[in-house]
């Protein structure tokens, strides 16, 4: 583990440049790279924002093509996150705590690993899958994930990001079953579909504050759960069930 970095910005003699440094002694740059001297850029570690490799090479990439002219952007809110524990940690976009301090409406699917038949193959059911959406246009704004492998499955979160992916356009795709990035998109369809149900079921059932899905393997069954659900017929059962045990859509208030 990597802890305490600072920026080494002594050297850098602000008080006779006048560089400008952050409360944390960064360099103070804007949103394309530019400090407040004309013609100094800085990136990477020595500025604001995660000390990750990719986003300095971003950055570098940016400001190099900027110089030359071009219309080039670093998009900060899609820079995929991992921290290589095991299992992995990864996450891209925001988090719950950023979208309720936003007061943006969300939902959101999880889905455990101990409920893929892949994980359990491979001895590594620890972590689950959350994934955060716009309640009222399903795009997808967060991707959290606790798994092995994480970092690998997380680029095809940031690329449905990146493209502004709707839930249905992401779970349109078809992936090869039972691969590990299938597990993550099962979480999506589960989100997908009980949001559908959640929409549609009897007011009593949404007043719980949680639809949830059941525990069954297959995408089949979780639509046809969520479609009993939809339909009324096992309302019921559905109230009783815990989504965190289980995987599924909850309100974040649930
Ligand atoms: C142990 C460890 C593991 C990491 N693992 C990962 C990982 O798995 N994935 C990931 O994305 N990121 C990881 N990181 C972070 C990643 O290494 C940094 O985010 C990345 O290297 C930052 O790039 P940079 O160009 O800003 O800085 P650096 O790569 O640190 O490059 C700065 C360079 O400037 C030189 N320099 C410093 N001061 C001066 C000076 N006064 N004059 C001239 N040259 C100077 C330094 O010698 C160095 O060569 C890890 C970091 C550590 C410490």
């Amino acid at each position: 583990m990597a802890v305490g970095r600072k920026p080494n910005t002594q050297a850098l003699q602000v008080n006779e440049t006048g560089l400008l440094l952050d409360e944390r002694g960064c360099v103070h740059v804007d949103e394309l790279c530019r400090s407040n001297l004309p013609n100094v850029y800085a990136v990477g570690d020595l500025v604001r924002g995660p000390m990750l490799a990719h986003k300095a090479a971003e950055e570098a990439i940016m400001v190099v093509e900027r110089i030359a002219g071009q219309p080039t952007r670093v998009n900060y809110d899609t820079i995929p996150w991992v921290i290589y524990t095991s299992p992995e940690i990864a996450w891209a976009g925001k988090s719950e705590r950023q979208l309720r301090a936003a007061a943006r409406d969300y939902k959101i699917g999880v889905f455990p690993l101990s409920a893929s038949g892949r994980a359990r193959a491979m001895g590594a059911t620890k972590g689950m899958t959350k994934v955060l959406a716009d309640r009222r246009t399903d795009r997808i704004l967060g991707v959290h994930m606790v798994a092995a492998h994480a970092g690998e499955m997380l680029a095809e979160a940031v690329l449905a990001l990146e493209l502004e992916a709707t839930l249905d356009e992401f779970t349109s795709v078809i992936r090869v079953s039972t691969s590990t990035v299938e597990r993550r998109s099962r979480s999506m369809v589960r989100g997908l579909r009980c949001s559908v149900a959640r929409r549609a079921i009897s007011s009593n059932v949404a007043r719980s504050g949680a639809v949830l899905c059941g525990s069954g393997e297959e995408v089949r069954s979780v639509a046809l759960i969520a479609r009993n659900v939809t339909d009324g017929a096992h309302a019921g059962k559905a109230r009783g069930r815990s989504a965190g045990a289980q995987g599924g859509v909850a309100s974040p208030a649930a």
